[in-house]
């Protein structure tokens, strides 16, 4: 593929397309008035691609830390733990051109640094991460990667851009 801008994957809902759970969007104003000059956004919405419906009960971390499952808010006998690992593991494959990710904070799939996790219904950590997140990082230990919220800090931003120049640089002289 043949491009003029950094390919980064980014949470669907950031862009406003109506993916959430309960029908709703999460534009992101950074996203879409600063980076989509920069960027060829490869759009990606774990949830719904794994097969979900929109709207969709609300799913959260459950029982451990490293190896969560996927169960939901208030339904806690729904369990979509393998729909959602099957996803996981496939999908990387279509991903290996990418130069870096944006990824919505505190979801139980693309929360990198900030999904709750819940064990008998205590939160255990506010610091988990996203199934999907995980998983695009275990794959791709060398892609830039930021979340929604880490985007109003200038620093991180700037650091992010530059990192996503230089994974960009090493895939064209590799
Ligand atoms: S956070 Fe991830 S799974 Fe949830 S709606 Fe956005 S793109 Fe889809």
């Amino acid at each position: 593929m043949k491009n003029d801008k950094p390919l980064v994957g980014i949470s669907r809902c950031l862009l406003g397309d109506a993916v959430r759970y309960d029908g709703g969007s999460k534009a992101n104003q950074v996203v879409l008035e600063e980076l989509s000059q920069y960027f060829e956004f490869i759009p990606v919405c774990p949830e719904v691609e794994a097969g979900l419906s929109v709207p969709r009960p609300a799913v959260q971390l459950t029982g451990s830390i490293s190896k969560p499952k996927v169960t939901g808010r208030d339904q806690p006998s729904l369990d979509v733990s393998d729909i959602m690992q099957a996803y996981c593991h496939s999908k990387p494959a279509q991903l290996k051109l990418l130069h870096g990710f944006i990824f919505k904070s505190r979801s139980p799939s693309c929360g990198l640094n900030s999904t709750p996790v819940f064990i008998d219904g205590e939160m255990v950590t506010e610091t988990g991460r996203g199934v999907f997140a995980k998983k695009l990082c275990e794959v791709y230990p060398q892609l830039a990667v930021i979340e929604d919220t880490q985007l109003e800090n200038k620093e991180l931003l700037n650091e992010f851009i530059r990192a996503v120049k230089i994974a960009r640089l090493k895939h064209q002289q590799a």
